[in-house]
């Protein structure tokens, strides 16, 4: 699949300029997946996420994005942020709407993530969380990225978004890069990447605070750009063993 992000503290854009941006960007990487689309972005006052997807082309996606525009609710003039872009290749489910990334953690969209790569262990990690009461939506392994996130919010409501981010992936086993949005979070995006690509491009002019993008990385990113290494707050995960087979619950959930 092709993810895209889009970050920008310093100039705020307009929704409509973020939506165009995040659709151009689709349209680039559309020979990745095209199956379905979907994008994500900050409400107003950056506290809520709005999540729109489309079966079909990226074309019908940005078509649902026009004909929204019209609604005044839709806020297109106000600034946004954050915004984050998804062009499916489905391994996990069938193209669909709801398949359909971004995937979400509950109906308020407290987590959101567009992710390109597979999680192999996902079934045990869906279990797991069907066992806590989780209900799923889709049939796609990325779901439970976004909901074991929710798990490990819940546990530990004061962590970071970053530090949620660097537990839930933790737990993963496969590949995947990923683009995370919370409204826990407004005016924030995590991206993390094992295994699969993710490019990182930043407008190295502009002078950005290094706790707006917290990536984490594996060993083997390598940031383009001469000024991202100091720009960036970068976390190194070692990655998973991928040969453990079975899902090992964090510490807390042992005893429960
Ligand atoms: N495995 C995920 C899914 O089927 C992501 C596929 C992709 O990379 O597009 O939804």
């Amino acid at each position: 699949c092709g993810i895209f992000a889009y970050l920008n503290h310093l100039t705020p854009k307009t929704r409509k300029e973020v939506l165009d941006f995040l659709v151009n960007g689709l349209k680039r990487l559309e020979y990745r997946g095209y199956d379905s689309a979907g994008i994500a972005v900050d409400s107003a006052d950056g506290r809520n996420v709005s999540i729109i997807k489309k079966n079909g082309k990226v074309q019908a996606l940005q078509d649902e994005i026009y004909s929204r525009e019209a609604d005044l609710a839709f806020e297109a003039t106000a600034d946004c942020h954050v915004g984050i872009a998804h062009t499916r290749w489905a391994t996990h489910g069938t193209p669909s709407e709801r398949n359909a990334h971004p995937q979400r953690s509950d109906d308020d969209n407290t987590f959101c993530l567009v992710h390109n790569g597979i999680i192999t262990n996902y079934k045990d990690i869906k279990l797991f969380l069907t066992k806590k009461g989780h209900t799923f939506e889709s049939e796609t392994d990325t779901e439970i990225i976004a909901k074991l996130m929710m798990h490990i919010y819940k546990k530990n409501p004061n962590d970071t978004f970053q530090e949620i981010v660097e537990q839930c992936i933790q737990q993963l086993e496969g590949a995947f890069a990923l683009c995370i949005k919370s409204k826990l979070f407004p005016g924030e995006c995590v991206a993390t990447r094992r295994g699969s690509p993710l490019l990182v491009a930043i407008k190295t002019k502009t002078r950005l605070a290094t706790d707006h993008i917290p990536i984490l990385y594996g060993k083997d990113f390598r940031p383009h750009g001469g000024t991202a290494a100091e720009t960036l707050t970068a976390a190194s995960l070692m990655p998973r063993t991928p040969s453990t087979a079975e899902f090992q619950p964090m510490e807390e959930d042992k005893q429960v």
